[in-house]
Order: structure tokens, then sequence, then C-alpha cells
């Protein structure tokens, strides 16, 4: 009963396969790709290396956590650099905002837009440090088996100071007004796929990893972290085969026996699927063994998609930090097209990540590499027209905001949406962050790690708990390790 097959090596299928080699399993990763690391992939060309998804490294001790599961740290396997200013925001009319790394800093930023405003962050930051302490501590290690696991002393008693009943949205107004903080402390809540309306005040947590965790870089570029869990991986005898696209999963009386590729059939005793959940539910199972139907997956919030540019630039452009957020339209308008008439966006707001202002080896020496990111709505009908609209929209508003001619100077030029999200990852609807995180999406409510229907098939990733992101994908694996090792001692967990 040791023979496990993951599907796919993103960062949950690589977690998943690291914690359950540790435990003594054979554990083989099917990719479909011929690179690991999924949404979290590198690609290089004409001397630009690009990062293909994940940009901002925050929560640096879930990292830590990791690797410390098997005695190493982060540093045993890459560089990680702080940065200051933190990131750059760009509002109308030039009124620039950089946030600094420090927070005595941030704390006279504050209070420079608004009077009053750095006690009132002082108290907001306590709160959302408790938050951040008992979420990332205990509540987000959880299957999200039951509600059950929920309901103990402990989280009754914490349920008002974690905020469980009140939406992020509100909790923020109760402590600031002026539109530039607002949107500032709404940032990070983007992250999780949903309006600040739809999200638990919980979740102010994510600006105490914003504001006082810092944000982070890894030398060489994100794509880094992904080399460190195969390397390790690796070391404890994981096998890795690329361009293993998996079709079927063979059940007999409700076990999964193999794993069917193109090439192969790969018997497993235990399966983990950390591909997309909806496509290995819906495409690789036969009907009566699948968890949810199709009307079910249709009702699920999805996080947003995105449309992307990656740039090669043949001069330095001023003015840019290594992250960079165009405030300069209506956030609620855009939220309002992404969630609630999705639609392709009037006015954007986007996304610059100039790695080059960071890391030297990310482009030819003179040059920039920029990664441009629009936050848009699943399921939308993606062509090159649009493509085109949204490069000129963007391209005019960065050339205004830095006063700097940037289209005439772009030496490589590559665009990825919902179509590529779909034919690299079975993308529902071209996700690109998975499964909102809206409170009624969220623990217990969200797909489960276990399969209704077939009872040695778990599923790990950014649609099942706790959500999408680096570090929730990362921790996602090691939930479903824990509860395979629980499943084989017959323990319950909790
Ligand atoms: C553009 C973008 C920007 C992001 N920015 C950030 C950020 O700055 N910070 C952050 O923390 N998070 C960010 N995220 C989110 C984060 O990258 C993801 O949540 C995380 O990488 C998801 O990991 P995963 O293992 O769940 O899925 P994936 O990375 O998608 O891995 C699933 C794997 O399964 C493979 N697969 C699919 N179907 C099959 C099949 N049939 N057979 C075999 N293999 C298959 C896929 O090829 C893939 O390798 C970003 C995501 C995107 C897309």
């Amino acid at each position: 009963m040791n023979k496990v097959v993951v599907i796919g090596s993103g960062f949950s299928g690589l977690s998943a396969a690291c914690c359950l080699a540790q435990q003594g399993y054979q554990v083989t990763v099917l990719e479909k790709n011929h690179t690991p690391g999924g949404r979290a992939r590198r690609f290089k060309e004409a001397g630009y290396t690009f990062d293909m998804g994940p940009s901002w490294y925050w929560m640096p001790d879930v990292f830590e956590r990791f690797f410390k599961r098997f005695d190493l740290s982060v540093t045993d396997y890459y560089q990680l650099k702080r940065l200051d200013p933190s990131y750059r925001m760009f509002f109308n009319q030039h009124q620039n905002l950089d946030v600094p790394a420090d927070y005595t800093q941030i704390r006279q930023l504050f209070e420079s837009i608004e009077t009053g405003s750095a006690v009132k962050l002082d108290k907001f930051m306590k709160q959302a440090e408790l938050k951040y302490q008992m979420g990332m501590g205990n509540f987000v290690y959880k299957p999200g088996n039951s509600a059950m696991e929920f309901i103990n002393l402990e989280t009754i008693r914490s349920a008002y100071q974690l905020d469980l009943f009140q939406s992020f949205h509100q909790h923020l107004r109760r402590f600031f007004s002026n539109p530039k903080l607002l949107q500032l402390l709404t940032f990070p809540i983007l992250f999780l796929g949903a309006t600040a309306k739809n999200t638990p005040a919980l979740y102010s947590l994510m600006n105490f990893a914003d504001l006082k965790l810092g944000t982070w870089y890894p030398k060489n570029g994100m794509h880094e972290i992904v080399l460190a869990l195969v390397k390790l991986a690796e070391s404890l005898g994981v096998s890795f085969k690329y361009r293993q696209e998996v079709h079927t999963i063979d059940v007999k009386s409700s076990r999964a026996s193999k794993v069917i590729t193109q090439d192969k059939h790969w018997n497993a005793d235990l399966v983990v699927a950390s591909a997309d959940y909806h496509f290995i539910e819906s495409e690789c199972l036969p009907i009566e063994y699948q968890s949810y139907t199709d009307s079910y997956w249709e009702s699920r919030t999805m996080a947003p998609s995105s449309l992307i540019y990656y740039l090669g630039v043949r001069k330095r452009i001023d003015g840019l930090q290594h992250h960079n957020l165009f405030f300069d339209a209506d956030l609620n308008q855009h939220t309002s097209e992404i969630y609630e008439t999705p639609k392709w966006p009037s006015n954007p707001l986007f996304y610059v990540s100039a790695t080059s202002k960071t890391d030297a080896t990310v482009c030819p020496t003179g040059h920039e590499n920029l990664f441009v990111l629009i936050p848009v709505a699943p399921g939308l009908e993606d062509n090159e027209s649009v493509r085109e609209h949204y490069f000129d929209v963007v391209m005019k508003r960065m050339e205004r905001a830095l006063g700097t001619e940037i289209t005439a100077f772009i030496d490589y030029r590559r665009c990825y949406a919902h179509q590529d999200f779909i034919k690299d990852y079975h993308a529902f609807k071209g996700n690109a962050y998975g499964l909102a995180n809206t409170t009624m999406q969220t623990a217990f409510l969200k797909p489960g790690i276990k399969s209704k229907k077939v009872s040695n098939l778990y599923y790990a990733g950014q649609l099942t708990v706790p959500g999408p992101g680096v570090p929730p994908s990362l921790i996602s694996g090691q939930i479903v390790a824990n509860q395979i090792l629980k499943d084989a001692r017959h323990e319950t967990v909790v």
C-alpha cells in the first residue's frame, strides 16, 4: 500500500510528494508539461528570463515551516532579499506612493495621508497579527473534512476576535476613510480572488503579511522555489515523469487502481490529484465516481483569470519599482466587472513587476524585464483583438504615468490569458488562481481533500483547502499528506 501517484507538479503536488516520500511512500509525479512548477513555471526567450505566474513572495514563515519538516531551511536552497520599498502604487495625477518595508515609516506615511491614522493602523495591525497567528498557525492547516473541526471551545472563544462574521469591507471602514489608504489595505485581499464585501474580516491577516512580514524576492526569481522543491523531492526518492498527461483514473470497487496517460498505465495504491480539481473530477473519472456535479461547479465563484504580457524592453525605465500597482482607475468598477457583472474591464487596474530592478540575471544589461498583469473575470471570450486592445490601454497608461516612451523599445513580447490557462493547465473557465476564498467557500465549504466516492483518491491545490496562492498551495500538499498518514493509521484528523 505504498505506491503513490501525484498528478501535477505545481506547489501543492511538489509539497505532497516531498511529505509522503519522507514517510517512506514510493512517489511518482506525473506532469503534463515538460517542466515542473505548474503556474509557477519559468521561460527564457531572447535573453530574458520570465517567471510565468507568482511574483510576490509573502509569508516567509510558511516556507520556513515547510522546510523545517525536513530539518532544512530556506537558505539551504535559495537566498531571499527583502524589498524596500515593498511596492509602488500609482494613483491619478502622479500621486504615487511607495510602501516602505519599515513599519515606523509606514506609520508616518499613513499619518501624512490621514491625520490620526497611525494610531488606528496600530490597532488594526494588532488585530491582524492575532488573526495571522491563529489563522496561519492552526486553522489553515486543518483538512476541512467537516464543520466539527472548527467547533471547539478555542474557536468559539476566538470567533469574535477573528471577525468570522464581518466582511473585510466593513471592518476596514471602522478604522479608515481616506480612499488611498482604503485601496492600499484592500489590495492584498485581491490575492484571495474575491471582493472585500465577500471576504471575511479574518483576512486582514493578509495586511499583517504585507505590512509587517514584508515582501521578499528569491535571488534568480520565484521559480527557484520550484527548483528547491524538486531537488528536495528527488533527494527523498520521488520520481518525476514529464509530458505525461493523465486522461483517466481507472476505478475498481471504489478504489483507484491505475492512472492512465497517453504512454502508460501507472499502478497506484494512492492517488493525489493536484491538477485542477474540476478537470480531474469531470474528465478523468466515470460519472458514478465524481463527487461533484456540473451544476455544483457552475455555481462556484472562481478566482479571477489574468491577461498577462511578458515584455522585454531594450532600455531602462525610471519610475518603476520591482512591484508596481496601477490604481489610477476605479477599483470598485473593475472589481464589479470581475465578480458582479463579469465582462472585459472598461478601464482596468493592472500590476507591473519589473524584476530587473532587483535582479540583473533576468535581462541583458541596460534592458528591463516587465510582467504586466490585468486581473479579469474567468470564462470570458479571449481573442487576439481583445489582447491587442488591452496592450494599447496598459502601454498608454504606463507611458503617461512614467512620462517615457516604452512601446517603441519592446524587443520581446508574449501574451498569456484564458485560452493559455486552459491549454497548459486544464483550468476551469481559464481561471488563474483557482477557487475564490469567499465566506461560503472557506474551509469545510470548499471541495474536499478526499473523494467522496473513491476511497484512495485525494485532492490538493488551489481549488481545495486552504485556497489560492503559493503559501496556501504549499500548505495544501502538507494537509493531504497528513490526511493520508492519519487514514493509514485509521485516525481522525482534527
Ligand atoms: C499569473 C499568476 C500570478 C500569481 N501570483 C501570485 C503571487 O504573486 N503570489 C502568490 O503567492 N501566488 C500567486 N499566484 C497563485 C499561485 O501561483 C498558485 O496558487 C499556485 O502556484 C497553484 O499551485 P497548484 O499546485 O495548486 O496548481 P498548479 O501550479 O496549476 O499545478 C498543477 C499542475 O498540474 C498539471 N496538470 C494539469 N492537468 C494535468 C493532467 N491531466 N495530467 C498531468 N498533469 C496535469 C499542470 O500542468 C500543473 O503543473 C499566481 C498565479 C498566477 C496564475
